[in-house]
């Protein structure tokens, strides 16, 4: 049975989409079975995998609308290993459409339950806002990966999102609980970065992840190819730090 995960975090462009798809990829390359979900009308995970979010017959709009099902609706994204069930900009209404239905913030949840047993791994990319979609994703989420960079300001941003979480996991959805913090985009060169680095351990202990994704060209390179880093230079720093990653996931969800 599929584990279903988020990657969230309100601001934007902290990381959220290259981690979701990179994950995926490296999840995929160590033999477990993926399905990303993108949350995001930008549509960046379905582009950053090879789908051309233009050409889509169905997305997660018509999911959530129940026009289609997961089954109809996912795609293999072929070179990356895993499947996907893409987005575009029509997921922009459906923030909208959805307020005046029932069950609202349950759609996801509802259409995944039938795929579970053919996944290991569902990673959620979300939109940067704590939006009907994100609650979406939380609902039916075991547990939320937070990419976040080492500035003044990351504690700070967290404690929202840390509270949306506390909210959906007394009112909406008990299991949820933050899985982990990962340090992105790090250069070790920048003390500010280290001190920050640090209070995050000391404030979160373990719910800090080991594995550090450090700041790589590469990786930024990579969605212009339709590729993840993973796949696009195996041997970068970056993507070399995000198979160490998935394989964290592996080990810490053993644990759980
Ligand atoms: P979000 O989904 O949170 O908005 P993205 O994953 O799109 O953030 O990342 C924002 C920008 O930072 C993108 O241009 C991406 O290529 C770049 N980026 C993300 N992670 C790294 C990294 N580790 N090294 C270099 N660039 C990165
Ligand atoms: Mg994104």
């Amino acid at each position: 049975m599929a584990k279903i995960f988020c990657v969230a975090n309100q601001k934007g462009g902290v990381g959220k989409t290259t981690t979701t798809v990179n994950l995926a990829a490296g999840l995929a390359k160590v033999g477990q079975r993926v399905l990303l979900v993108d949350l995001d009308p930008q549509g960046n995970a379905t582009m950053g995998s090879g789908v051309d979010k233009r050409q889509l017959e169905n997305s997660v709009y018509d999911v959530l609308l129940e026009s289609a099902t997961v089954a109809e609706a996912r795609v293999r994204a072929d070179k990356c290993g895993y499947d996907l069930l893409g987005a575009n900009r029509e997921l922009a209404g459906a923030e909208i459409e959805l307020v005046g239905l029932e069950r609202r913030e349950k759609r996801l949840k509802q259409a995944l339950t039938p795929v579970l047993a053919e996944y290991d791994f569902i990673l959620i990319d979300c939109p940067p806002s704590l939006s009907l979609l994100t609650l979406n994703g939380l609902c039916t989420a075991y547990g939320v990966v937070v990419p976040m960079q080492c500035e003044y300001f990351a504690l700070e941003g967290l404690s929202d999102l840390v509270n949306t979480i506390k909210q959906v996991h007394a009112n909406l959805n008990p299991q949820l609980q933050i899985i982990g913090l990962l340090r992105v985009m790090f250069d070790a060169r920048i003390t500010l970065q280290q001190q920050v680095s640090e209070q995050l351990k000391a404030h979160f202990g373990d719910k800090v992840f080991n594995t550090v994704i450090p700041r790589n060209v590469r990786l930024a390179e990579a969605p212009s190819y339709g590729l993840p880093g993973v796949v696009f230079d195996p041997s970068a720093r970056g993507s070399l730090a995000f198979v160490e990653f998935a394989k964290e996931m592996v080990e810490r969800l053993g644990k759980l």
